[in-house]
């Protein structure tokens, strides 16, 4: 069987199927940043079957520094709208509504400055994709601890689409960027 992930004993996670396993990432460093993801995730729970979290992750801003460290975690489940480009899309639009939905206001921002929330998509299945609005994998996962390392906890054995490597190898290899395991998201998810 290919790509088979396993989260815990009780939770495993697969690629196959009409159904595309999504794991987004999400960061927020304004506002009340720990409420403002679990709501996020209660609010994704209703579009991601099987929807599961991984801990709370305090990081150090990367690109632009001169900003408060942001609270980063990872999430994963089923996309139901199925395993296209099409579909990738529309997730994109509805995540754009939940960013929306709780303060993030883009035309106000500076590139890579603070945000109340941002939901990017990491992994779409096994979708690759690279166009000017929507890259998959993410373009800069593979540079990211704070990515990585929520994604890596949820998904140990998580691979590239296309590659060789885990992500989990990918992120050994990445320097210290000042990412912190904090707690657990106290969110029950029912599968
Ligand atoms: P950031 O790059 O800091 O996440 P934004 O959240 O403002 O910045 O996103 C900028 C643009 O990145 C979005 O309008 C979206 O079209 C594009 N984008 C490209 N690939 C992705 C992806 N995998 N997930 C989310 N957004 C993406
Ligand atoms: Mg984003």
């Amino acid at each position: 069987m290919k790509a088979l992930i396993q989260k815990s004993p009780t939770r495993v996670y697969s690629n196959e199927g009409p159904e595309p396993l999504v794991v987004l990432g999400l960061g927020s460093n304004l506002g009340d940043s720990k409420s403002t993801i679990i709501r996020a995730l209660v609010e994704l729970q209703i579009h991601l079957r099987g929807l599961g979290s991984s801990s709370l992750y305090l990081t150090q801003p990367l690109h632009v520094s001169d900003q408060n460290p942001f609270l980063n975690a990872a999430a994963a489940g089923y996309y139901p709208g199925g395993p296209g480009e099409e579909s990738a899309r529309e997730l994109l639009s509805l995540i754009q509504g939940i960013e929306a939905r709780h303060g993030r206001e883009r035309t106000r921002e500076r590139p890579k400055g603070e945000r109340t929330l941002d939901i990017d998509i990491l992994l779409f299945g096994d979708l690759v994709l690279a166009t000017a609005d929507l890259t998959i994998p993410h373009a800069l996962l593979c540079e990211r601890r704070f990515a990585l390392e929520p994604l890596v906890e949820l998904l140990p054995e998580a691979r590239e689409p296309q590659g060789q490597r885990t992500y989990r190898e990918i992120c050994r290899g990445l320097p210290d960027q000042g990412v912190k395991l904090m707690e657990p998201i106290p969110l029950r998810i029912n599968i």
